[in-house]
């Protein structure tokens, strides 16, 4: 049980980070530590996090020891202050940067082989997510289907801006591997494909990109939507981390009316867009996007208690303390399922799925 208000808490989204390419050399063949020791190249070195933002790390911790390194550290930060039940680790190793198909496989594959013998077998509460190289989905099939054997992965996660919009007929042995391997499509917060970070083009400065990103997830939802992913694959089940929340019910709104005028264009989509959402997508709690006075009347706009699933998205700072990560409900059903058991249900943890 949990210090925060007795329930049960998964914590849905917190994160591993690669310190360095040597740090990966165990996993790594012959030929990719003579590449990382003679030449210039150290894997991806694009970030979502630039290491300067105030938005990158919690300010309670030393910028110069950095995030997390061990297991150790990650249970002082987080795990123990808030007595999780679980939590789902993302690595976040940017691999789609890496034009080279056969460095990005092979430094997926390392990544994914530190995170499973590094950190989730030395720590039952960590549940673990497939890195996978994201400017190419064949290879990405083969990492999943690898990775897949090993039940402490319970998800795939891809950055939510990619090269193409998830829904697109190219993604779909990947949706396939995942929802037959029973995983969770994680789609998160950045993305280094090379294109630019938003609809219209290359903004000048960081905040712009961050304040952004909701754009992006709404793209991809609206994809998975539009093109049929949902109804060609039933139990596909998507989460969204670090997308905020408060967009949903304008979102939902303006895709159900246009779909109502427009569908025929689809005639595959059989039910409004907002019933694919509330049934296929979860959503993560930070960044919290509304101020706390306005957060119920956002909450019952979204209108399921099932969307949203708590995170700390530790180590990034998106709230003074993991206290205010809460989402300012009356203690009751409501809020039980977002601490815990909406992502109980969605990982399949402890049995529960839905
Ligand atoms: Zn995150």
């Amino acid at each position: 049980m949990s210090a925060l208000n007795g329930t049960a808490v998964i914590d849905a989204d917190v994160h591993a980070l690669v310190p360095s390419i040597e740090r990966l050399f165990p996993w790594l063949d012959a030929h990719w530590q003579e590449v990382a020791q003679t030449t210039q190249f150290r894997g991806p070195t694009d970030t979502p996090y630039p290491p300067s933002a105030a938005t990158s790390m919690r300010p309670d911790l030393d910028p110069a020891a950095g995030v997390a390194e061990t297991v150790e550290d990650l249970r002082a930060h987080v795990l123990d202050p808030t007595g999780v039940e679980a939590a789902i680790l993302v690595c976040a190793y940017a691999t789609e940067a890496i034009k080279n198909p056969d460095a990005a496989a092979a430094l997926s594959t390392a990544a994914n082989s530190w995170v499973a013998e590094q950190w989730l077998a030395s720590e039952p509460r960590l549940h673990g997510s497939i890195v996978v190289p994201g400017l190419h989905p064949t290879l990405a099939v083969e990492e999943i289907e690898r990775c897949a054997e090993n039940p402490r992965f319970v998800q795939v996660v891809l950055p939510v801006r990619s090269f193409a919009p998830y829904g697109n007929r190219i993604w779909w042995p990947l949706l396939d591997v995942v929802t037959r391997h029973g995983l969770v499509l994680n789609l998160h917060f950045g993305g280094a494909s090379g294109d630019p970070p938003t609809s219209v083009g290359w903004p000048s400065t960081y905040l712009e990109e961050y304040v952004d990103m909701p754009s992006a997830f709404q793209t991809q939802i609206m994809s998975l939507v539009a093109e049929g992913a949902f109804d060609r694959f039933p139990d596909l089940r998507v989460l969204c981390s670090e997308s905020g929340f408060a967009w949903l019910p304008s979102f939902m709104w303006r895709f159900d009316r246009l779909w109502h005028a427009l569908r025929r264009e689809m005639p595959w989509v059989r039910r409004a867009p907002s019933a694919y959402i509330r049934d296929h997508i979860r959503v993560t709690t930070q960044p919290f996007d509304v101020p706390v006075d306005e957060f119920p009347r956002v909450y019952d706009h979204i209108g399921s208690d099932e969307l949203l699933c708590y995170a700390t998205d530790y180590p990034h700072w998106q709230s003074e303390t993991v206290a205010a990560a809460v989402p300012p409900l009356p203690e009751g059903p409501a809020l039980q399922a977002i601490l815990g058991g909406n992502a109980r249900r969605l990982f399949g943890l402890g049995g529960e799925r839905n």
